[in-house]
């Protein structure tokens, strides 16, 4: 095997977990070479500064208790920007139902609103967040995997019917434009109860005061530093296509060609990239059912320029939560002073996330300035597209992060890391007490520390 690069480990894909568990390994003396397909590092962090100062396509908020983030932007020397004082900014956007706007003050009498009396005035956006911590049956985040927990591996709308919720209010408190799934019949209720109680729990570490950070000049400042810090650059354009394993060790082959032979792989690839793999001996039993059903959510972002401050003329805040195809209008904060509006991203998830992606950049853009300019007549010919970023279709991410379906938790969580052959795993969807960007590094640090200890 001439053409073949040899290490003691390949780590597959340069985002947070691969390129966290690479550093671990490293630091433990290691010969790790990290591979990747696209010609960046950061997978789903991007900051797409050609976009102006709609920095971010990917991960953005840094909670101030993601003690892992946080360390490892310190360590490689990358300033967090505290945004407690923009977050109340998100606060104030405007809620769209049925193509009318809503204001905040009118919401608690409105005809529409069918939460119980003493929860009229939470907004539906903030509503199953703020349910989902006030009814939480897990007492820290790591028992969603307990078997306690598995007679809440219910549809969120099971659980919502238990607490008297009917069709409507469950449209509400679990419909519009929602984080995971494509309602509330799509996902698991102890999803949303580990997502809860990882949120209060990684408030312990925050400092007094502070909600969370970003990155300054954007996140994939963050990856980029990791890489930066490893000896064995990471390799571009390599496509894994294939794992054969063997007793000695795993070749992988990529698309260009290239082969890469290494005693174990470390392989962070989301499920929806993984089951397109050959993998040699093929995964088995829920492990491979996992691989192969495992959804993700489909999330599209859509970037605009404004004119004019067009939400001084209709008094509306200039951000929109809306049950439409425009999602969540968010006015961008993203300059000095948290007062300037500097753009506006739709963001769109679920079901309307297809519905844009099927019309194209700029079909996309156009619908979504359609939308927003029949609600508000004070926009119109203010908006400017910039720009799509979709990451459903993003061959390499294949959704914006995994989501588990009513009974896929008991089923899968417990199998679905597990190692297999040569190969270990680890992303974003195989976190255990973290989520997100923290969950991503957890995972990788897990597998990096399994990996020296063996
Ligand atoms: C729009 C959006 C907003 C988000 N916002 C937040 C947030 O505010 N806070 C937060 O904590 N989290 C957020 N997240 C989640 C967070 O970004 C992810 O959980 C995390 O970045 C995932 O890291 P990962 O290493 O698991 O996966 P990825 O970053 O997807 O890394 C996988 C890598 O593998 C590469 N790859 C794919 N296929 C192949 C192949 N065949 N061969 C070789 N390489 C391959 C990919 O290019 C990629 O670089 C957001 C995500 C999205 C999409």
């Amino acid at each position: 095997m001439a053409d073949v690069r040899k290490h003691e480990v390949v780590v597959i894909g340069a985002g947070l977990a691969g390129l966290a568990a690479a550093l671990d390994l490293q630091a433990g003396g290691a010969d790790v070479q990290v591979i990747e397909a696209q010609q960046r590092v950061g997978g789903r962090v991007r900051s797409m500064q050609q976009l102006g100062s709609n920095k971010e396509a990917g991960g953005t908020y840094i909670g101030a208790g993601y003690t892992r983030i946080i360390g490892t932007a310190q360590r490689h020397g990358v300033e967090l920007i505290d945004v407690t004082p923009m977050l109340q900014f998100f606060r104030e956007q405007e809620l769209v139902l049925d193509g009318k706007i809503i204001r905040q003050a009118d919401w608690p009498h409105h005809p529409a609103n069918r939460f119980p009396d003493d929860d009229k005035p939470i907004m539906p956006w903030a509503y199953h967040r703020q349910l989902t911590v006030r009814e939480n049956p897990l007492s820290e985040p790591g028992a969603w995997l307990e078997p306690d927990a598995a007679q809440y591996d219910i549809s969120v709308r099971d659980w919502l019917e238990q607490l008297g919720f009917d069709d409507a209010g469950v449209k509400l408190a679990y419909g519009m434009n929602v984080s995971f799934g494509e309602d509330a019949r799509d996902v698991s209720a102890l999803l949303l109860f580990f997502r809860a109680a990882f949120s209060v729990a990684q408030r312990r570490f925050a400092p007094e005061g502070v909600l969370g950070y970003t990155a300054r000049n954007g996140v994939a400042r963050i990856p980029q530093a990791m890489a930066d810090a490893l000896e064995k650059p990471v390799e571009f354009g390599k496509q894994v296509t294939a794992i054969e394993n063997d007793g000695a060790g795993a070749t992988l082959r990529c698309e260009d060609g290239t082969r890469y032979r290494a005693q174990h792989v470390v392989c962070s690839l989301p499920f929806g990239v993984l089951r397109d793999i050959a993998i040699d001996p093929p995964l088995e039993g829920l492990q491979a059912e996992a691989v192969s059903s495992l959804p993700a959510q489909p999330m599209t972002q859509v970037y605009f320029r404004h004119k004019s401050n067009f939400w001084e003329a209709d008094g509306y805040a200039p951000s929109l939560f809306t049950d439409g195809v425009a999602g969540m209008v968010a006015a961008a904060r993203n300059g000095d002073d948290p007062n300037e509006v500097t753009s506006f991203t739709a963001w769109t998830l679920g079901p309307n996330a297809a519905v844009l992606d099927a019309l194209g950049a700029a079909g996309a853009g156009k619908r979504v300035i359609a939308e927003i300019e029949a609600v508000r007549p004070a926009a119109k010919d203010q908006l400017e597209f910039l720009g799509m970023q979709s990451w459903g279709t993003d061959p390499c991410a294949r959704g914006g992060w995994a989501y588990f379906r009513p009974g896929q938790i008991t089923r899968f969580a417990a199998v679905m890391g597990d190692p297999h052959a040569r190969i270990r795993f680890c992303g974003e969807h195989l976190g255990r007490v973290s989520r997100g960007m923290e969950g991503a590094m957890e995972s990788g640090e897990r597998v990096g520390a399994e990996i020296l200890s063996l």
